[in-house]
This record gives structure tokens, sequence and C-alpha cells, in this order.
């Protein structure tokens, strides 16, 4: 029966104490990434294998296999420590110490294959295992940061742990008591663990609050909406940037008190978008585009993107960025109709041009054929002189609207008065309207206000704008039956005094949907338009004229009545 002295309970409860230490780092190296830990964690199990080697060596003294079993366990422990301690400075771990490890490995082998004395076995490692000790701790001091005191303690116990460590030949020999030894040593290694510990725990505090720091700074300060919104144990919002309020109207206690709001404030038809992002089976990987309301109402459009987090209990946290695209949604919905708007308006001139020239080429290819009658060569050319004209007007109506379009347009602008303008009108328009036997009236308000006033126009422009309409009005009207056009040069005062001009006629009306529409380029009404010619640009490039003039156009018609279309110039007073 093994009899235990005091000596030996005391050594066995500190020999449990490392054991359990061990334990300890065993756990933080295999569960850290970083590469200090895993040597730290690896050098103490190494001393745990040494302290049993030496259990082994003291019940059989005479066996040296157990002592250079424990002198390679303590070579390991010194150099991984060493070695740690390294990575922890974020410095290379020199490949020389590994050659030193290796030799010293190599020597103990030798020693106990030719059994040489213990003295010769243990000296070189005991050395050895000294200096990596000191290099360990002087290492350690240099690089760490730590006030002096701190710097004082840890070179002292690794400093003194090597002189142990590196001593085992006096202990082993019986010039030390082994038992105080053991138990120095023991406490020695104890206290480096600890210190090395508290550096540790230093560090990743440290660390822990630099990046919390780096987190608050990016998150406080950013555009987008940032939050993380906890799953584990209990479902609520843990962090909320603070541009949840610029963005949704809400602030981010509105959030925490209510971790439903995201659901209550999207787009009915986005929720299941929302849901989706919130799941962590669902596999969206992408930022999602979603409609939310504000809390003033207006709706915005944000782009949302979650990512999980997760640990040995599944998601515990879902991290979220949510950022206001509405104006880049705006600028994205204006580009898409102006492209598509393009794409109607080249289909338009190409359909437009290819009318007329198909139906020239036709007239050439059966003039080319030969036609025997004169007559009808005579009719061909004269309905392929009348496409030309049109064709050309095509061309040139779409060469104005373009650079109307592009700001190109000069005008001639000049300073006349009401009635000139009345003047000019009816010079010009009332022998073709009587040509085609249509009544032509025109009559300016006797109005003092008015006849004093004056008008700065493009004349040619305007005259373009009353010619459309006047042409129009005859075009359209039905030949059969008597047709008038009625003039009226008035004054409309609204915020400032206008000149209005009514030009009614008493053709076939315009379907109240279309009144809008006939101004769009290429836009002809299909209830009058199919027997007559035209490209629907007329309107449109008067639309254009008279808003360069600072005025409005518009038509108001009754089907089978006719049409008055409107017009108005600002009036200025001499
Ligand atoms: P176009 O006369 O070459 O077709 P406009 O832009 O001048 O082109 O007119 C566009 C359309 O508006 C016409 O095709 C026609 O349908 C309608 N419209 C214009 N003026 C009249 C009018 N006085 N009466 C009936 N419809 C009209």
């Amino acid at each position: 029966m093994l009899e235990l002295t005091q000596n030996d309970f005391l050594l066995l409860i500190l020999i449990l104490f490392v054991s359990v230490f061990s334990l300890f780092h065993f756990y933080i190296s295999t569960s850290n990434h970083e590469k200090y830990i895993k040597f730290w964690g690896l050098s103490w199990v190494m001393y745990a294998f040494s302290l049993i080697a030496s259990i082994f060596s003291l019940s059989q003294p005479d066996s040296i296999v157990f002592i250079s079993l424990k002198q390679i366990c303590d070579l390991l422990n010194s150099i991984f420590l060493l070695a740690g301690t390294y990575h922890f400075i974020g410095r290379k771990f020199p490949s020389y110490w590994i050659q030193f490890t290796i030799l010293n490995v190599i020597w103990i082998i030798l020693a106990v294959y030719y059994d040489l004395s213990l003295i010769a076995t243990t000296l070189l490692i005991s050395a050895f295992i000294q200096i990596i000790a000191i290099v360990a701790g002087a290492t350690l001091m240099k690089y760490w940061k730590m006030n002096i005191f701190g710097k004082f303690i840890i070179i002292s116990i690794f400093f003194m742990w090597g002189i142990y460590k590196g001593s085992y030949l006096y202990i082993s020999t019986g010039i030390m008591n082994p038992t105080l030894g053991y138990v120095s040593e023991i406490i020695l290694a104890n206290l480096l663990n600890l210190s090395i510990m508290l550096i540790y725990l230093q560090k990743i505090r440290k660390e822990l609050t630099d990046s919390e720091k780096l987190f608050r700074v990016l998150a406080e300060n950013a555009q987008d909406m940032i939050y993380v919104y906890q799953v584990y144990p209990n479902e609520k919002y843990e962090y909320i940037s603070p541009s949840c309020e610029r963005i949704l109207g809400y602030k981010p206690e509105d959030f925490y008190d209510n971790p439903n709001l995201f659901t209550s404030i999207v787009r009915t038809e986005d929720n299941e978008y929302l849901e989706a992002m919130y799941d962590p089976e669902s596999s969206i990987s992408e930022p999602i585009t979603l409609q939310y309301k504000r809390k003033n109402g207006d709706y915005i459009w944000t782009e949302q993107k979650t990512s999980f987090i997760k640990d040995t209990n599944g998601v515990t946290r879902i991290e979220g960025i949510l950022r206001d695209i509405t104006d880049r949604k705006i600028v994205e919905d204006h580009l898409n109709s102006a492209e598509k708007s393009r794409q109607t308006l080249l289909s338009n001139i190409s359909h437009e041009l290819r009318t007329p020239i198909t139906s020239i080429l036709g007239y050439i290819t059966a003039l080319k054929k030969g036609v025997s009658s004169e007559e009808t060569k005579a009719k061909y050319l004269d309905v392929m002189y009348r496409k030309s004209v049109s064709l050309e007007r095509l061309v040139e109506d779409l060469f104005q609207l373009t650079n109307f379009e592009a700001g190109k347009t000069s005008f001639n602008f000049s300073q006349i008065t009401v009635h000139e303008l009345a003047d000019d009108i009816l010079n010009k328009y009332r022998i073709d309207a009587l040509q085609e036997k249509v009544q032509f009236e025109l009559k300016i308000t006797d109005d003092r206000n008015l006849l004093n006033s004056f008008i700065i126009i493009d004349t040619e422009r305007i005259s373009q704008v009353c010619s459309n309409i006047i042409f129009n009005a005859i075009k359209f009207m039905n030949r059969e039956k008597e047709n008038t056009i009625n003039i009226r040069v008035n004054r409309w005062s609204a915020n400032l005094d206008y000149l209005i001009v009514s030009i009614k006629d008493t053709g076939p009306g315009i379907p109240r949907e279309d009144c809008e529409k006939i101004f769009d380029r290429f836009y002809r009404s299909k209830s009058n338009s199919m027997s007559t010619e035209g490209s629907g640009l007329g309107l449109t490039i008067s639309k254009e004229i008279i808003e360069s003039h600072k005025g409005k156009i518009w038509v108001y018609s009754e089907i089978g009545k006719g049409s008055t279309f409107f017009f108005t110039i600002p009036l200025y007073k001499p």
C-alpha cells in the first residue's frame, strides 16, 4: 500500500491543479483560431505530460527513460511557450529555435541509448530550457506594452521558472529537496500560466473594445441604416444606427420597442421578401429592393441585405443594412422611360418615312416599266410630287422638333401690338380659308388694357402655330357642310396678364381622351386622321413654340360640333 506523506499530498494537489489548467488550455486552444493560443495551450499540455513523467520517474528512480521523457516534454513545453509568445506579439517565430530543439531531442535519445550519465543527459537541455524561458519573457516584455511593475513581474516569473526548469539536475541528483523543487516549479509554472492568461485577457478586452469602438464609429456615421437583430435567446433589436431616423422617419427606440416595425411599414407586396430575409433557411444572399412607408406617409425605395451570425445554438443574430435608393430609382425609371420613348420615336420615324418612300418607289417602278397613257403618267408624277412634298415637310418637322428638344432653336423675338398680330393672321389665312369655302372671322375684344399692351414674340414661329391650327381645321372639316373658323383675341388675367387666342372650327371634333395626346409626338386621333395626310408632329412643334414664349396651348372639343384651340402669350404694358 502506497503511503502518502504530507509533501506527496501537496504535490498531488498541485498536479491536479496543473491538470485542470491543462484541460482548460486544451479547450481554449481547440476553440480559438488564434495561433498563439494554440501554442500556449500545447505548451501547457506538454507541462502536464512532463509532470506525469515526473511521477513515474519518482516511483522508478533508477530508470533514465522517464526522466528523459520528462525532459523532452519540458523542452516541448518551453519551445511551444516561446512560439506562442512570438505569435502573440505578431512576429515570425525564428526557425533556428526548432533546429535547436531537434538537436536537443536527438541528444536525449542518444544519451538514453548509450546509457550516458544523468548529468550528461540533462545538462544541455536544462541550459536550453533556461535560455528559452528567459527569451520568451524578454520578448513578451519588449513588445507588449505594460507598466514597469507588470514588466518586472513577468520577467521575474519567466526567469525563475526557467531557472527551476533548468535546475532539474540538482533536484534529481538530490542536491535540492525533490518535493521542494517540484512544488516551487509547479507554483512558478502556475504563476506563469496566470500571467499569460492575464495578458491574454487584457489583449482580448482591448481588441473587443477597439472593434466595438470601430463598429460604433462606422455605424453611427454611416449613411445607411445598420441594425443587429437578436434571434436567440429572445427576439429583439440589439442595435439600430441613428441614420434610421433620416431614412425611415422612425427613431431607433421605435424599433427597440416594436421589433415588428419593419413588417408593419413594408409595402404589402414586399412582405414575403422581408420575411424571407429574416429566415435563415432562405437562400437570399443578394440585396433586395423593398418599398417602405416612412413615418410621414411618403414611400421610399430601399435596398436591404441581411447576414446571419451562427454559433452552436444555430442563428443567434441577424445583421442588416438598409440603403435609401429612392433617388437612384427615380433616375433609373426616368432613364427607362427615356429609352422607351427613344425607341418609340425611332420606330415612328422609320414608319413615317417608309410609307411615302414605298409609295414613291412603287410609282417609279410602274413608270420604268412603261405606262401607256400620258394622262396616267402625269397623275403618277403628281402623286409622287405630293408625296415628296409631305416627305420634305416631315423631315423639316423632325429637324425642327429635334432642335427644340436639344435647346438649339434660336428665336427672333420682337415687340408687336396685339393689333399687328391680328392683322398678320387675318392677312395670311383669310384667302386660304375663303378658297376652301370656309367662313373666316377674327375679332379682338375691345379691352383697353389689351389694346394698349404689347407682346414679345417671334412672329414667324407664332404664325407657324396659327397656320398649323388653321390648316388642321380646314384639313379635318367636313366639306359637305358649311364651315366656319372663328378667331378671338382676348385678354386673360391669371397672376399675369395674357393674350389668349382661340381658334374655333366646326369640324368633326376630337374625342375627349385624345385632347391631351394630340400634342404628343406622332399622335394622330384615330377618329379623324385616317383619311388625311399628316405626321402628327404639327401640334407637338406648336406646343414647343408656345411654351418657349412662356405660354400654354390646349384644346376644347366636342365630337360632331367642332374644336377650339387656345394658346396664351404674356402681355406687357408699355
Ligand atoms: P397632323 O395634322 O399632321 O396629323 P397635328 O399634330 O397637327 O398632326 O395634329 C395631330 C392630330 O390632332 C391630328 O392627326 C388630328 O387627329 C387631331 N386634330 C388636330 N386638329 C384638329 C381639328 N381641328 N379637328 C379635329 N382633329 C384635329
